[in-house]
């Protein structure tokens, strides 16, 4: 049997006249830049995240980019991020001049460590972004009371979380702002680049809105050296007509990583942990081997496809050699880095292909 890491297939055809009609109404329109598609996603993602606000921009780097800038944080400043996450997190960082300061991660469910933050924290720290990776939320509760008890800014990085809840609510919501990707492969996906920004706080959201349309209030009028980064019609109205289906896909994803979390049997295998707050959406399924190269032979070998979040840790890579943090220090981030294996997750798999998947992993 073949089954590829990830396909989109399962779900657009079944979506297809929706996206194609949704496509044909925008041709018809004829209107492809800030326009009612881009207005009435906006309105429809902040009710869908129980929030105020909802400002659609390029993609999920440039989301929390624009957040830290609307928050004033800028070069001298630090912030704090994730030790194991995906490399935008640190680059929005490094885009307004701060730089980021990574905390470790609890190994069990591969988010950041709450109880690691405070010690990282010093007279330059200006914000936290908390990323809720692998679509399972941070535990939010302890990460909000020392981001207010040292008066720091938190942006969420909710690119891998839509709709993700913790303690019931909806990730997105607890901090000062959040930031999301609609990059094809996450739980709500463009067919090309698309993010936005939530928050339930209107000066920001404006600001944000400005920044990302030249730093304009209105047209031919700047008010700040903003950039280029607005969520297109056509990406607009694609992810409406997606919405819809989004908790549905994602309670079909749960149900999938349920089985995974049943079925799989295996002593070299340490599957990933659900905090008892947390309703993941489960963006990927990712389990630990310290003999990860040789089980990710032995699936591919089968016909599997699988993939590793992340092979390398952000201090490790060439880009930040300037931060000077050595191999070794970062230890958690390291060993999830080497023993992290994420296997296929998507929606649209046969029960057929989820017990493969199981009796490969069991057999090995
Ligand atoms: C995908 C991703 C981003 C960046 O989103 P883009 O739309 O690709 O810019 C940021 N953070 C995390 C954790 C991601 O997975």
């Amino acid at each position: 049997m073949k089954i590829p890491f990830v396909t989109f297939l399962p779900m657009e055809r079944e979506l297809d006249s929706e996206i194609r009609s949704a496509f044909d109404r925008v041709f018809t329109q004829s209107w492809y830049i800030d326009g009612v598609e881009d207005k009435a996603f906006d309105k429809a993602f902040a009710e869908y995240c129980h929030a105020d606000y909802c400002v659609g921009v390029g993609n999920g780097l440039d989301a929390l980019m624009l957040s830290l800038k609307a928050l004033g944080v800028k070069e001298g400043d630090e912030v704090i991020v994730p030790s194991n996450t995906y490399i935008a997190t640190a680059l929005a960082v490094t885009y307004v001049g701060a730089t980021p300061v990574f905390v470790e991660p609890d190994i069990r469910t591969f988010n950041i460590d709450p109880k690691r933050i405070e010690a990282a924290i010093t007279e330059k720290t200006k914000a936290i972004i908390p990323v809720h990776l692998y679509g399972q939320a941070c535990d939010m509760d302890p990460i909000m009371a020392v981001a207010r008890k040292h008066h720091l800014w938190v942006v969420e990085d909710c690119a891998q979380a839509h709709g993700a809840t913790y303690k019931g609510q909806k990730v997105g919501t607890f901090g000062d702002a959040a930031g999301f990707s609609f990059y094809p492969g996450k739980n709500l996906g463009a067919l090309g680049d698309a993010g936005a920004v939530v928050t339930n706080n209107k000066d920001l959201a404006d600001m944000v809105r400005a920044l990302g349309n030249y730093g304009s209030d209105y047209k031919y009028h700047h008010i700040y050296k903003g950039n280029n980064s607005r969520l297109d019609e056509l990406q607009a109205a694609l992810l409406l007509a997606k919405l819809p289906h989004l908790d549905r896909m994602n309670a079909e994803r749960r149900r999938v990583a349920g089985i995974f979390t049943s079925e799989i049997k295996n002593d070299k295998v340490i599957l990933p942990v659900v905090l008892p707050d947390c309703v993941p959406v489960w963006h990927i399924y990712g389990i630990r081997c310290k003999e990860r190269d040789a089980l990710e032979k032995h699936l591919n070998a089968k016909g599997i496809g699988t993939n590793k979040h992340y092979p390398t840790p952000m201090h490790l890579q060439e880009c930040y050699r300037d931060l000077n943090i050595p191999e070794g220090a970062l230890p958690i981030a390291e060993e999830i880095s080497r023993t992290e294996l994420s296997i296929p997750l998507f929606y649209g798999m046969t029960d057929e292909e989820i017990r493969y998947i199981v009796d490969a992993i069991n057999e090995f």
